[in-house]
């Protein structure tokens, strides 16, 4: 048994469906277990006819036309179609009427996009000869906490999907089942959402309570790649990196795969394969516990753009314990998560997501500290074994230096597998491409 996860873009249109399709035939005797996302960018037009409607309007144009011009395409029936485009009008109306949209109705409101999509993509396969049956992911058993829009799933699950799927891992029911990503329900029966770009979550989560041979999820390039394509050309496949080296990876900037995505295959040690879909052919790069083989010790190069950092100086002479501590707890207050950090006795520089209102935190760190924040910075991050740390600091720096760049932090993670620096938006390409170069082309 096999889970195959598809994402927004490789389902987006008619061509798109037609062709992930076929890949699933031709996998269908590992007896796929294939995962959905919503077509294309449906999951940002549902948000924002949330927001038209908030407005007074009910408009959802763009996602009734997408819908219906493929089920046209793919000469599906357009029922199913219908009926939930119906109750997704309702909502709306709901919406425009209320003036009111708490995060348990958008939840419900971005369901529709997954909804449609498996029920499109099994409506497509059993037309074409092999037989499907699309599942919203409660029916299989994904049950939720109620924090809505970044719920986290229930341990129960692990239990509670092997029931679900148990008649087709029996063989009792052999329609290929096309599960719902990013969605489950809590216990008093609301739709919950695992975070957006949580698709990948629900197929590491049914491929480890399922014990699959592989979780595939599948991309439009060869795999895991050692840079971002758009910026560094020379960006090569990475074969084989392990749970920890991915996390960082999803963490720090590559679209990889959904941070949270490591977690349930990191129990059952069950194998990850990011494959590429316009390259079947191609292995891809294996996501493994462990590193079996002994290999040069850089992974990958990512970058973070846009992100802000502060510099906290003690006013107080605090010790070092007093005043982190004090500093955590005003972080906390205000739910503000910190990624990179440096800290000496009296002064801690860190970083946090470019987009965050900081003017409590300021304010409450005032009384013991004076704070600098300074925007339009980057984290560039290389994963890597960071027990050859000297040797890729060695010749990661020098190249740096050779262009002129000073990092403003330097950070090896706890992990040990990775080595970040935080640098000038302006230097972050310039930055990216030096460290691949010294790395990987020479
Ligand atoms: N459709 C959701 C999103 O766009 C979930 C996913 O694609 O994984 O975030
Ligand atoms: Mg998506």
């Amino acid at each position: 048994m096999i889970v195959m996860k598809f994402g927004g873009s490789s389902v987006a249109n008619a061509k798109r469906i037609q062709h992930v399709a076929s890949i699933i035939k031709k996998y269908a005797d590992k007896k796929p277990i294939v995962v959905l996302s919503a077509m294309g960018d449906t999951t940002d037009f549902l948000l924002e006819s949330a927001d038209v409607a908030l407005n007074g309007k009910v408009d959802i144009s763009k996602i009734e036309k997408l819908h219906y011009d493929t089920a046209d395409e793919l000469e599906i029936s357009k029922e199913a179609i219908d009926s939930l485009l119906t109750e997704l009008k309702a909502l709306l109306t709901g919406i425009s009427m209320l003036k009111e949209l708490t995060k348990r109705t958008k939840d419900y409101l971005v369901s529709f996009g997954e909804r449609l999509s498996v029920r499109m993509v099994a409506s497509y396969l059993t037309k074409k000869g092999t037989p499907a049956q699309f599942y919203d992911a409660w029916d299989i058993g994904f049950l939720s906490d109620s924090n809505f829009m970044n719920a986290e799933l229930d341990d129960s699950v692990w239990s509670l999907i092997p029931r679900g799927l148990n008649d087709y891992k029996c063989n009792i029911k052999k329609e290929i089942p096309i599960v719902t990503g990013f969605l489950a329900k809590d216990k008093n029966g609301n739709i919950t959402t695992l975070g957006r770009g949580g698709s990948d979550l629900s197929a590491t989560m049914i491929g480890a309570a399922m014990h699959v041979d592989e979780v595939q999820t599948w991309k439009d390039v060869d795999g895991i790649l050692t840079a971002d394509p758009r910026i560094v050309k020379e960006a090569k496949n990475v074969p084989i990196i392990t749970y920890d080296e991915a996390s960082e990876l999803a963490y720090f900037g590559s679209q990889v795969l959904h941070p949270r995505a490591m977690y349930p295959v990191k129990k059952t040690k069950t194998t990850v394969r990011v494959k590429n879909s316009y390259n079947i052919d191609h292995p891809g790069s294996l996501i493994v516990p462990e590193h079996l083989e002994k290999l040069t010790p850089v992974r990958a190069i990512t970058a973070v753009k846009n992100i802000q950092m502060i510099e906290i100086v003690s006013t107080r002479m605090l010790g070092a314990s007093g005043f982190l501590a004090h500093i955590f707890n005003v972080f906390l207050k205000w739910n503000i998560s910190i990624d990179v950090i440096a800290t000496s006795e009296v002064s801690v520089s860190l970083t946090v997501a470019g987009n965050l209102d900081l003017t409590g935190l300021l304010e409450d760190l005032s009384g013991i500290a004076t704070c600098s924040v300074q925007k339009d910075k980057a984290i560039v991050t290389i994963i890597c074994d960071a027990a050859h740390s000297s040797a890729i600091m060695g010749e990661g720096m020098k190249s740096l230096a050779d262009v002129g760049i000073n990092p403003d932090i330097i950070s090896q993670g706890a992990s040990k597998v990775n080595i970040s620096i935080v640098c000038n938006m302006k230097d972050v390409i310039t930055c990216v491409k030096t460290l691949h170069k010294a790395h990987f082309e020479e």
